[in-house]
């Protein structure tokens, strides 16, 4: 049962209806979500739900009709995020899992290591005991193995997870493991879930071959009621008649589960498909199927693999699955997680305490700038919200906000300058990261509002006009022009006026308690906007990735060639020049600065085409750079 408590309720009335529950054979877990704090009583006694309803401090008792309980969305509404070391699963991530189907080798989990990481994944995969179909067919290197891959796993900054398939092998392996895998055929093995449960290590667990979605959340469910609250589930096919791929990849589960659990789902489309050729696109399908993740066989070698060589990537297949995933993130508004390294702060700069954990952004809730802000940072910063640009960067230098996040340009209306301006105008603030999203502006009014009731809609010039073929639609609605988007509706939500509608992001509805009339009505879906993320410090969210992105700026003698000469400087050095701006110097009419993106190659090339440019160019700076895998 669900039990509700209190808004206000006291830590010592909470400690009474946990003993009372406690006392009664039931086990009890504290949820705390956005709106309510709640208990999750579960257990077989069969109690009176009224008698627990009156005790001091409960809110209502709901009873949660599935036979799984800690898995099951009715206790709790929001994603579960789960942590395998210091990465995260669930909560608008794509979090991706690689390695060899089996470690074989010191060297051999090294290589592959090396090149999972390089190409983004952040969980080390590999298994030590193998569950084969043939007693004759290579059984894994055991504790060796696991050592090899921990030290690999240290080597390259990844946690790691192999399979478990023994009870006896529980405390060996969590000295090894940062989670245990349930393999498909050990999946109700219930002693096995109740020992690997009971360690309280987060556990990826495979869909059975032949098992049921429910099936499979009661696994969960054992996993859970026994000490875990971290689990990650695991599609990676199911048997059917089709024999053309080893297993039936199952992408409709996705979907299902997510709306029956709280628990994030990842797809192995290497065990799904067994054919190496239908890695790629069934793991992009997986995640358009709305993935939390995927585990994907790689290999060095995969031709001389000892196991499911077949299915196992190349580096190189592997890194372009990364790519298009990454590609594909703006439009499911997610992010591909990395691995987070962040430095301090350096105590000279340190800002106000609670300023460490602050993000700022330009407009109200609900702003798609927080929506980038939230995709990009996740739960780890709160954002802030801010009047104008300059606040963001008065925000940031100020210290009151560790990072802030700027839109600089739109797909479809181009720069946004005053952006680039700032950015001259605060030497403190560097970029230090990039987030794309698209754009989906939807049509919010009050709830109960009807289509054909609407006569006015607010928004920004922008939003209006890239919503034009839409609005040709509502016949004699007028276009009003409002500062921002999510401002609209804050605007129209305080007003009495049920004829009014406005443009944001479907983020504002829920924000101000509004209802979405229509969803996608841009002209154009081809509609992104990219942010740069800024802070005081160099730090490392690039995941402690060599940049390969730059922004400089400089202006250039006033002589023929000058700006030729500097971009000359680039070419020779191989720095392909992703973008070029040049805005007004302020106070000097007719001057410009020169705004410049490169690739960087490689840290020679870019340290002497710097040298270079300072002596060819005037007033010269860099304004950060960061890791992109564009
Ligand atoms: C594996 O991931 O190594 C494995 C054996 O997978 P499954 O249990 O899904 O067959
Ligand atoms: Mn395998």
């Amino acid at each position: 049962m669900i039990i509700v408590l209190e808004q206000k309720v006291t830590e010592e009335k909470k400690a009474h209806i946990r003993r009372f529950l406690e006392k009664r054979g039931y086990q009890v877990r504290e949820i705390v979500g956005e709106v309510e704090t709640i208990f999750g009583a579960v257990g077989t006694p069969g109690i009176d739900l009224r008698e627990v309803e009156l005790l001091d401090g409960v809110s209502k008792v709901v009873p949660i009709t599935k036979p799984y309980k800690l898995a099951s969305r009715e206790l709790k509404k929001d994603d579960s995020v789960v942590s395998i070391g210091p990465v995260k699963f669930g909560g608008g991530r794509i979090s991706v899992i690689a390695g060899p189907c089996a470690v074989e080798s010191r060297e051999q989990i090294f290589a592959v290591a090396e090149a999972v990481s390089k190409a983004g994944a952040v969980v080390l995969r590999g298994g030590a005991f193998k569950p084969r179909t043939s007693p004759y067919a290579f059984q894994g290197l055991g504790e060796l193995g696991l050592s090899y891959m921990k030290e690999a796993g240290e080597a390259y900054g990844l946690p790691i997870t192999s399979e478990i398939v023994s009870p006896a092998h529980v405390e060996m392996m969590a000295s090894y493991v940062d989670a245990f895998q349930i393999g498909a055929r050990n999946m109700q093995n219930f002693e096995l879930l109740k020992e690997v449960g009971a360690s309280g290590l987060p556990v990826i667990l495979k869909r059975g071959l032949c098992a049921t979605i429910e099936e499979w959340l009661m696994a969960a469910e054992y996993l859970m009621a026994h000490g875990t609250d971290n689990v990650v589930l695991c599609e990676r096919g199911i048997r059917t008649f089709e024999r053309y791929t080893r297993n039936t990849l199952d992408l409709s589960a996705i979907p299902v589960v997510k709306k029956l659990s709280h628990l994030p789902v990842i797809v192995d489309p290497s065990h799904g498909t067994g054919l190496r050729g239908k890695v790629i696109p069934m793991g992009l399908a997986a995640a358009a199927a709305g993935a939390d993740g995927l585990m994907v066989e790689v290999h060095t070698n995969p031709d001389e693999a000892l196991s499911d060589g077949p299915q196992t990537l190349f580096p190189e297949q592997f890194e372009k699955l990364m790519r298009d995933i990454e590609a594909m993130t703006p439009v499911l508004g997610k992010s591909l997680e990395h691995i987070p390294r962040r430095k301090p702060f350096s105590a000279a700069r340190k800002p106000a305490d609670e300023g460490e954990n602050l993000a700022a952004f330009q407009g109200v809730p609900g702003a798609y700038s927080e929506e980038a802000l939230r995709q990009y940072f996740h739960e780890s910063f709160q954002p802030k919200a801010c009047r104008h640009f300059r606040d963001v960067f008065e925000a940031v230098a100020s210290g009151e906000c560790r990072y802030g996040i700027i839109p600089v340009e739109n797909s479809l209306a181009g720069v946004i300058n005053e952006n680039l301006d700032l950015l001259l105008r605060y030497p403190d603030c560097r970029v230090v990261g990039e987030k794309e999203i698209r754009i989906v502006h939807s049509l919010i009014a009050k709830p109960g509002t009807k289509l054909a009731d609407i006569r006015r809609v607010y928004s920004h010039p922008q939003g209006l006009a890239q919503c034009e073929a839409f609005l040709d639609t509502l016949s004699g609605a007028e276009r009003v022009p409002f500062f921002d988007t999510a401002g609209a509706v804050a605007y129209i939500a305080q007003q009495e006026d049920a004829q009014a509608a406005a443009i944001a992001g479907g983020g504002a509805a829920d924000y101000y308690g509004m209802e979405v009339l229509k969803e996608g009505i841009e002209t154009n879906p081809r509609n992104y906007t990219r942010f740069y993320i800024i802070t005081r410090e160099e730090t490392d969210e690039t995941g402690g990735r060599e940049p390969n992105r730059m922004i400089m700026v400089f202006s250039t003698p006033d002589e023929p060639g000058a700006l030729f000469k500097c971009l000359k400087i680039l070419a020779e050095h191989g720095l392909n020049m992703k973008k070029l701006e040049s805005r007004p110097i302020h106070g000097k009419p007719w001057e410009y600065m020169f705004f410049v993106e490169t690739e960087i190659p490689g840290r020679t090339s870019y340290e002497a085409a710097v040298e270079q440019l300072r002596t060819a160019s005037e007033d010269f700076r860099i304004l950060g750079s960061f890791y992109t895998r564009k």
